[in-house]
């Protein structure tokens, strides 16, 4: 199904540009290359050179994962107290591969020796919860956010873009369980898959009881430039009857909805980088 490669790499900790140099980032940190749950709407396989990849990542996005062997002693060499690090743009941290060969442990060790002012780990996958104990005991050193992302509520909408994803009831029982354990964790409704917004929403609040963070699926119209929706989620879309999803005024009517519901529970929901603003906080 899919592979796991290594390699020692140069670095783990790069500066951030754009979007989330935007939000507030000062560094991203990547564990690993290429990313074993593979969904069809992947920006990261767009980017292509500029997002660090080699060509075969590209032409076989999610077929093979290549970890830093090195990743946490990169890491433990590069962190400063400043730092407002976003793990990570390129790769769930918690992806398939991390059950087989964990990473994170290390990671976050180094992150306790070493802490940045703040460490946000951008993730959907439930094996977060392996390292709870190791996540509490790194809140204490280091401003820990977790932004969880759950897409849809529907789970044949899920198989069909990202059918190696754990269901979204799944994602959301790890939000609560992170949140029970005294961890600040964000339901990140991203992106926007086909779903009822009124009911992800009220799922999600209940789950995270934070306010939510949100983004629609990327396309050309309104994102010019940079990474964007992969091809093959479009060809979904167009064999569902879905690509409305796909339309900017569709979209800005979806973010209402999931703002309406937000507003009546007492919690603000935010898009774009004013959403994201809220992980690279102080
Ligand atoms: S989990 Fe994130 S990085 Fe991995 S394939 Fe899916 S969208 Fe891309």
């Amino acid at each position: 199904m899919w592979q796991i490669r290594e390699s020692t790499a140069k670095s783990v900790l790069t500066p951030v540009s754009g979007f989330l140099k935007e939000a507030g980032f000062t560094h991203s940190l990547s564990p690993a290359r290429n990313c074993t749950y593979g969904c069809t709407y992947c920006y990261v396989p767009t980017m292509g050179i500029y997002g660090g990849l080699h060509p075969e990542d590209w032409t076989h996005w999610g077929q093979f994962t290549t970890l830093k062997t090195n990743a946490a002693e990169l890491a433990q060499q590069g962190l400063r107290p400043e730092q407002v690090i976003y793990c990570s743009p390129l790769v769930d941290p918690y992806q398939p591969a991390e059950r087989e060969r964990p990473v994170m442990p290390e990671i976050l060790e180094a992150v306790i020796r070493k802490p940045p002012q703040i460490f946000v780990i951008q993730t959907r996958g439930p094996l977060i919860l392996r390292d709870l104990a190791l996540l509490v005991e790194t809140a204490k050193f280091t401003k820990l956010r977790i932004s969880f992302s759950v897409t849809t509520d529907r789970d044949e909408v899920r198989r069909r873009y990202e059918p190696r994803c754990e269901s979204n009831e799944e994602r959301l029982a790890a939000i609560q369980e992170l949140r029970e354990a005294g961890l600040e964790v964000y339901a990140t409704l991203a992106p926007l898959l086909p779903c009822n917004p009124e009911r992800l929403a009220q799922m999600a609040i209940e789950a995270s009881s934070r306010n939510l963070i949100g983004d629609p699926l990327h396309v050309r119209g309104t994102k010019p430039r940079g990474a964007t929706t992969r091809a093959l989620s479009f060809e979904i879309a167009r064999r569902y009857d879905e690509t409305e999803w796909f339309f900017p005024d569709f979209q800005e009517q979806i973010l209402r909805r999931i703002e309406s519901v937000a507003h009546k529970a007492g919690y603000e929901f935010a898009s774009g980088t004013r959403g994201f603003g809220w992980l690279a906080k102080k």
